[in-house]
């Protein structure tokens, strides 16, 4: 779809039995200036379809989307948000486990003697497969240990999380999208550590506020089989030799796919640029949710030095 169809098809939206002075005022609406603190022509007025639209600032020029680009990367590439909460202290799952009188100091010990010996077990597991040990008495004891709630499975639509989400990073990353609530809150279930880099990704790429939750063993890895098989936005995966090079691929395609807005985020050691197709995205105001996986399109890049 080329911007200029869609930028009719908002214009058309707006003319429903308007006043002459909304007709004004949205006319105003149009003409938009460039984000590069640097432009030449900065002081001048644009009309947006002529522009790109990056992370809600738009951009004159190639020249000048290149350094919107160029600015974004080298923010996430610095992201410190990266470790936030990593080190914070949490009681041991055995001692939850065995406070709750879910398993005796004996099976305690003995989990903690096998955790030495090189067992990639984590302990929870070997409670279960061991003695016996109530796998939802694990799940449960993980929700205390994080201090987050346990998920089940009510109200699982892989089809609606895949758009949400790029398949190589859930392929890359242990996390499951569970489900939203009235398209304000995502639902992100992890079995076990929760990792909040991850829901702090989603959260700056949705706009949606994450809340984190445990899944049991069993029904993560049923439901994240799900939605690996259904649906997914367009993507591409591409292996990148440094920033500059992502930073020149990324605004090219910006170029020839005309987007009417995109946001780049880093998840771990990937960078995420997705593209809004659909018209109503072009206000940063609306939430970023596709209600279809051609109204998206994700780009994964790393970067890897042997390229
Ligand atoms: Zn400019």
């Amino acid at each position: 779809m080329s911007f200029l169809r869609m930028g009719r098809s908002v214009a058309n939206s707006r003319v429903n039995g308007p006043s002459e002075d909304y007709l004004n005022s949205s006319a105003l609406d149009w003409i938009v200036e460039c984000g590069n603190a640097t432009c030449r022509n900065r002081s001048l007025r644009f009309w947006r379809r002529q522009m790109f639209l990056f992370e809600n600032t738009w951009a004159c020029s190639g020249d000048c989307l290149r350094i919107l680009v160029a600015r974004a990367l080298r923010r996430e590439a610095g992201n410190v948000g990266e470790a936030r909460g990593r080190h914070h202290h949490r009681i041991p799952l055995g001692l939850i486990m065995l406070s709750r009188g879910w398993i005796t100091q004996e099976q305690l010990q003995y989990a903690l003697e096998m955790k030495k010996h090189d067992d990639p077990r984590r302990i929870g597991e070997w409670l279960v497969s061991e003695f016996g040990v109530e796998a939802q008495h694990v799940t449960r004891a993980l929700g205390i240990q994080w201090n987050c709630p346990v998920f089940t499975d009510s109200e699982f639509d892989a089809a609606r999380m895949a758009l949400l989400v790029a398949r190589e990073l859930v392929r890359s990353y242990e996390f499951l999208p569970l489900r939203l609530a009235a398209d304000r809150i995502l639902y992100l279930a992890f079995a076990g550590d929760i990792n909040r880099s991850i829901a702090y990704s989603m959260e700056k790429m949705l706009g949606l506020r994450v809340e984190n939750g445990q899944l049991s063993d069993n029904l993560y890895t049923k439901m994240r089989g799900e939605l690996i098989d259904v649906e997914f936005a367009g993507e591409q995966v591409h292996k990148m030799p440094n920033l500059s090079f992502m930073a020149e691929h990324i605004a090219t395609e910006m170029e020839r796919k005309q987007a009417a807005n995109s946001k780049l985020v880093r998840m771990h050691n990937h960078y995420w640029l997705r593209m809004w197709f659909h018209s109503k995205f072009v206000s940063g105001t609306e939430k970023q949710l596709p209600d279809h996986a051609t109204g998206v399109r994700d780009y994964i890049y790393q970067i890897d030095l042997s390229s």
